[in-house]
Parts: structure tokens; C-alpha cells; sequence
């Protein structure tokens, strides 16, 4: 295997740092800049196809930086509601998966952050391989950037919600944003970028003091630590308690309204004893409320509430006064569930190698 980390990653470099860069080879200083438009503006896939930039420059960055480029490996489209799933191969055979929905207001893409994931909770897909790697900022960027050039359509709305806990690779996933959200890139507005997070404590505190303008979500599932520790190993460390005072300091800091999301398992955490005890944690904060009916996972057995549960759930929240909505759910007919099609595909290859 190739080692992936020998040389610099050009895309995962700021306009500055590449300006530093590129000193060594002597050339006028606007060529950084092309270079990054290059990169981030058009999207370009490969050194090949930067056609105004001297072929010699083009060599010597071939020789001397990493250039990243996903590949797809499987694209599934649905027939509900036109929303693609994409699995690709990273440069090193990893997959991951990213999701495109077109809503009203835009188009949105789901991306992952990790290859695999460490956080265990019970019902997710991601969880049943393990964690493999942190995802490199650029490979962040290239979920975007391929699925741009694949659909021929602008990405209005960022969530990194799919395979990993965001902030359990918080350098990469910091990076990320400020490349993304950068003028001279695809210049994606703050406000359009949500990140989820399981709950990591020390994350959270530090992200709030970013100056960042993007939604924090917070995957919550239960409103007492007891039941929380069954769903989610993360609860074990840090208790709601803490969690909830991240919290409102995120919001305190910039001023952000955080979003929980709650996935509803039939007869675990849907009940009626369940939306009180769920009013009674948030209630005293600005926040908002996302139900999603969970997603059965094959080698997972949560079965998901009906819909007179959920409905009943969420009148109970909005008798209270709680903002909440009702996850929209997208790709149904195209393995729905976070890290559903990779992990299909990664036990398809096993069988068939068996
Ligand atoms: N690690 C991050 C982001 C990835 S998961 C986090 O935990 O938030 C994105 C969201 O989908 C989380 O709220 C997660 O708990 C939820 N999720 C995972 N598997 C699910 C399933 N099978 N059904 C419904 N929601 C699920």
C-alpha cells in the first residue's frame, strides 16, 4: 500500500500556506491564486485540465504534492424524491459515502468525516465496522466537489452528518470549513453548514469559541444519562448534564440556535414518559427539536415508531412550547440509514472474496 501521507496535501492548504509553498519554484505570485481557483473554484480534478498554468508548474506540483481525487465507485439515484447516494474510493481504496438532496431552497449534501467510526452508538450503520481513518480536509472538500461536477449543480447546504463524529477529527473537519466557506473557493455561506456531533464535550466547547457561524447539531436520543448510556457509549463519558451546558455556551458564544436530533426506536425512547423527560432537559433552551424515525439497520435490531407515535411525540414536545420538526426522509428506496450503502457494499466484496 501506498503511503498517503509522504508528500503535502495541496488541497488541504489555505491560500496562504499554498502562496508559501509554492515559492520554491520561482513563479510569479498570482499563480498560487489560479492555482487555488484552480482547486476550489472549478473544481478541477486533476493538474491535467489547469490549462492556463505553465505545463512545467504543473510537473513540479505533480512531483511534489499529493493531489487527491475521489472516484465513484457506485451512484444509486431515487425515484422518490431524486436524491443520490454516492460511494467512493479514496485515493488509498477506502470508501465513503455522501448524499445529495435537492430541496426548495437548494441543493444539500450529506458528507462523511471519517472512514468508519469510533463512537459506537447502537443503531447506526457506521458504527459496525470500527473506525479505519480520519478523513484529510480535502477529502472533505471532494465529496462536494465531485458530486458538483457529477450532478452539474451549485451546493447550496453543507451537513456533516454522514459516516464519523466530526469532532473526533477536529483539525481536519476545522480545516475543512474555512476552505469551503472561503471567498476565493466555493464560498459556501456559514449559516448553509451544519455539523453533528454525538456529543464530544471538550469539541463542542472548543468549536463554540471558533467565531464560526454554522448550526451545531446534537445527537441526543435520550433525555436521562441512564438511557442515553444504553443507545450511545459517548454517554458513558460525559453525562447530559455537562452536555447540556456545552450546550448553551455554544449558543452563548455565537449566538446559534442548536438543533437536537432524536431518533425514535420503537417502545426504547418514544413514549409518552419519554417526550416529558425530553421537555423537561430542553425546555429552558432556544433550540430546536429534529425527529427522525430511526432507520432499521440490518445488523442492528431497533425497529422504528409508527407514525402515530412520532406524530404523538411531536404534539406532546410542541404542546410544551418546543420548536420541533419532523425529519423529511429522503432516498428511502436507497438505503436511507448513515453508512447503509457502504457498509452493503463492503459486506457484498467479503462475501464474495468468502
Ligand atoms: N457522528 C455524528 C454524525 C453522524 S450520524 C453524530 O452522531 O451526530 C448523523 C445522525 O444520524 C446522528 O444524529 C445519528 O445519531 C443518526 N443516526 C445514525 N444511525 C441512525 C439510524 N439507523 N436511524 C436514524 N438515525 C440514525
Amino acid at each position: 500500500m501506498t503511503n498517503i501521507e509522504e508528500k503535502k496535501d495541496i488541497k488541504s492548504l489555505t491560500l496562504a500556506e499554498l502562496q508559501e509553498a509554492l515559492q520554491q519554484f520561482s513563479e510569479p505570485s498570482y499563480r498560487a491564486k489560479q492555482l487555488y481557483e484552480w482547486m476550489h473554484k472549478k473544481l478541477a480534478a486533476d493538474y491535467g485540465e489547469m490549462t492556463n498554468l505553465p505545463k512545467a508548474l504543473r510537473e513540479k506540483c505533480r512531483e511534489t504534492f499529493d493531489y487527491t481525487a475521489l472516484k465513484a465507485v457506485k451512484v444509486q439515484e431515487s425515484r422518490i424524491d431524486g436524491t443520490k447516494k454516492f460511494l467512493f474510493a479514496l485515493s488509498d481504496g477506502n470508501l465513503v459515502e455522501s448524499v445529495w438532496m435537492r430541496y426548495k431552497h437548494g441543493n444539500s449534501v450529506c458528507i462523511s468525516s471519517q472512514v468508519g467510526c469510533r463512537m459506537g452508538c447502537r443503531f447506526c450503520a457506521s458504527a459496525v465496522g470500527g473506525w479505519e481513518r480520519n478523513l484529510r480536509p480535502s477529502e472533505m472538500l471532494d465529496q462536494i466537489y465531485a458530486i458538483t461536477r457529477l450532478t452539474g449543480e451549485r451546493v447550496s447546504n453543507v451537513v456533516v452528518m454522514g459516516t464519523g463524529e466530526p469532532l473526533d477529527n477536529y483539525d481536519n473537519l476545522l480545516r475543512f470549513l474555512l476552505l469551503l466557506t472561503d471567498e476565493n473557493g466555493l464560498h459556501i455561506s456559514q449559516r448553509n453548514i451544519t455539523v453533528s456531533t454525538c456529543g464530544l464535550v471538550p469539541g463542542i466547547m472548543r468549536l463554540s469559541e471558533e467565531h464560526l457561524q454554522i448550526t451545531l447539531a446534537l445527537s441526543l436520543h435520550a433525555a436521562t444519562d441512564e438511557k442515553r448510556r444504553r443507545l450511545m457509549p459517548v454517554a458513558e463519558r460525559y453525562s447530559l448534564d455537562e452536555l447540556m451546558r456545552a450546550c448553551t455556551y455554544y449558543f452563548e458564544k455565537t449566538g446559534r440556535r442548536i438543533t437536537f436530533e432524536y431518533s425514535l426506536a420503537d417502545g426504547v425512547n418514544d413514549t409518552r414518559e419519554d417526550a416529558a423527560e425530553l421537555t423537561a432537559l430542553i425546555k429552558p433552551m432556544n433550540c430546536h427539536v429534529n425527529l427522525i424515525p430511526i432507520n432499521p439497520v440490518r445488523e442492528r435490531n431497533f425497529r422504528r415508531s409508527d407514525r402515530r407515535a412520532v406524530e404523538g411525540f411531536k404534539n406532546k414536545l410542541e404542546k410544551n412550547g418546543i420548536n420541533v420538526t419532523i425529519r423529511r426522509e429522503m432516498g428511502q428506496d436507497i438505503d436511507g440509514a448513515c453508512g447503509q450503502l457502504r457498509r452493503r457494499h463492503l459486506a457484498v466484496q467479503s462475501e464474495g472474496k468468502a
